[in-house]
């Protein structure tokens, strides 16, 4: 049976509290990684393995959708001060496929407060990965990028 861990979350993004927007091509969710706040995953509806097999121009509205929800993460950490931001932080763009072979791009909010600004975040511990936020917490920072994304072009 095809057991796919993103096509499950993409198929039950109706009761995720961290789900963000149901695009086109792609569902944006809050990341389980927030050890940099406002980190969002945007995972292809479909389940396609290589981001190359997909058209070309649908490969670009795919990307639209990544830079649109990253155009409203570095909004938000301005607005919200989210890691001692007092400019907009640098987003790492990630389509890496090495864990679960579904497309899916992270979209990182590097902060004020990155330990390793010019390194990838992947050297870090599970623990700074995952980041201190309560459920609760999380579910708030969705909601932010949430009603902002809504509003976005
Ligand atoms: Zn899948």
């Amino acid at each position: 049976m095809h057991t796919c861990p993103l096509c499950t979350t993409v198929s039950q993004a109706a009761t995720n509290p961290l789900h963000i927007a149901t695009l086109a091509e792609c569902t944006a969710f809050l990341g389980e990684n927030q050890g940099c706040q406002g980190w969002c995953v945007c995972v292809l509806n479909e389940h396609v393995v290589h981001m190359d097999d997909l058209a070309i121009a649908r490969q670009e509205r795919v990307f639209a959708e990544v830079a649109r929800v990253a155009r409203v993460v570095r909004a938000a950490s301005l607005r919200h001060r989210w890691g001692n931001d007092i400019q907009a932080p640098r987003i790492n763009y990630e389509c890496l496929g090495n864990v679960v072979q579904h497309v899916h791009w992270h979209v990182v909010p590097r902060h004020a407060n990155d330990p390793t600004p010019k390194a990838t975040v992947w050297g870090w511990t599970p623990e700074q990965l995952q980041g201190d936020a309560t459920p609760q917490q999380r579910a708030g920072i969705a909601a932010i990028l949430r009603e902002m994304l809504k509003a976005s072009t």
